[in-house]
Order: C-alpha cells, then structure tokens, then sequence
C-alpha cells in the first residue's frame, strides 16, 4: 500500500454544487414524459413505473397511465423526494441523456489532472456521494474532460450510510481493505469532514466556486483544489 488514498465527494468537490439541482434535475423533468412515451415498454422502464404508480398511495389512482404516473413524478420531483421508482426513472433518463450528448458533467480544472496523477502513482480515488452509483458512473464517463472512469477505483453512495455519520466511512474504509488513516477524505461539507475525521480518516474542506462560505475556524485544513494532494 502506498500513499493515502483519494475519497472524494462529488458536489461543491469535484463539481460545482448547482449542476445536480440546475442541470440534473430540470433535464429529467423536461425528458421525462416524451421518454416515458417511447421507452415504456422497456423493462427496467416498466419496473420504474410500477414501483412509481405504487407511490400514488390511493392519490391519483382515477388517472390513467401514463399520466398517473407522470403525476406522481412531477410531485415527487418538485418535493425533491428520493423515491426509489423516481430515483431509478431519473438515473435511466439521465443515462440516455449523457450518452446521446445532450448532457455534460462539469468537472473543477484541477480534477481530471489528479484523478491521473494519484492513478500514476498507486494511490486510488473512490467516490462518496449521496447521488445513486449507477448517476456518480455516469457523471465521469461523460464528463467535460472526457471519460474519467479509468481512473477511478471505486464508488459508494448511501448504501454505505449517511455522509454525516462516521460509521458510514468506517464502512467504506472496511470495504476498501485499508486504514482509515491512508485515506484522505475531500468534501465541502463541514459536517462530512467532522464525520470522517470521527473514523479516523483524514481530511480536506474545499473551497469552490459557487459554494457557500466555510466557517470562520474550519475543523480541518481547507483547499482551493486538488493539486497540493
Ligand atoms: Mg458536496
């Protein structure tokens, strides 16, 4: 084992934090329907549906399909919830969008670089982000510096806990057979660091464009980027 390891999270770390909400999640509001329209037969489409339709919960149930279900999307959706049904629906919209081009995933300069430079050098990076597996795969296949994949061992998302709870990163540190004192762990969330560091990892707070301010006394170093690391 050489060197510390990479965890990184995704927004206000390696992306800037509105793409999911400005980005993501319009693109999915506005494809949804005419997807629906032509993929529905699909099975993993029709899956979706189902376990979306069973989300009416008795509300919606005089509509007729689609539009019962596309119902429960839009509610679900403008209350940010994280249905399953909805969260499987978006992942596959997504999936078509990114491998059509119509979408993108803005990647901080510094990032591609490191992803590289740690690769080169033995010393792995994972990704930790609330975002779905089957989504974090997708943003870096199809990011703006091209397919990131090859240079990334790994990825967890809420599976493995929540990010602000320090058995989460215990979890991935078991599951990535190393110490948690060779992984430093990079986010924008103090409250992540604050976990990670409870588990015994070490630590990085990022300072991007576009997120909000850090606190004033930090509980662990801060960057602007991933090239001192
Ligand atoms: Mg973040």
């Amino acid at each position: 084992m050489t060197g510390i390891a990479a965890l990184l999270d995704v927004e206000g770390t390696t992306t800037p934090l509105d793409f999911v909400a400005s980005v993501l999640f319009p693109y999915a509001a506005a494809a949804i329907p005419d997807f629906l329209a032509r993929h529905g037969g699909r099975p993993e489409v029709a899956e979706a549906s189902t376990r979306i339709r069973a989300d009416a919960n008795g509300a919606e149930t005089d509509l007729p399909d689609p539009e019962r279900v596309l119902t429960v999307v839009r509610r679900q959706m403008s209350a940010d919830a994280k249905a399953p049904g909805l969260k499987a629906l978006q992942g596959l919209v997504w999936a078509e969008g990114y491998r059509s081009g119509a979408l993108r995933a803005p990647l901080f300069p510094d990032v591609p670089a490191a992803l590289r430079r740690w690769a080169d050098a033995g010393r792995p990076a994972r990704i930790y982000s609330s975002g779905s597996v089957l989504a974090q795969r997708l943003l870096f296949a199809h990011s703006d510096a091209g397919d990131m994949t090859p240079w990334i061992a790994g990825y967890h998302d809420t599976a493995m806990g929540p990010k602000r709870e320090p058995a989460s990163y215990a979890a991935i540190a078991r599951d990535w057979g190393r110490p948690p004192a060779t992984i430093r762990f990079f986010t924008d969330q103090p409250a992540e660091a604050v976990a990670a560091q409870a588990a015994g990892m070490l630590t990085v707070l990022m300072r991007r464009p576009g997120n909000p301010p850090l606190p004033a006394d930090p509980p662990c170093p801060v960057a602007d980027g991933f090239d001192a690391f």
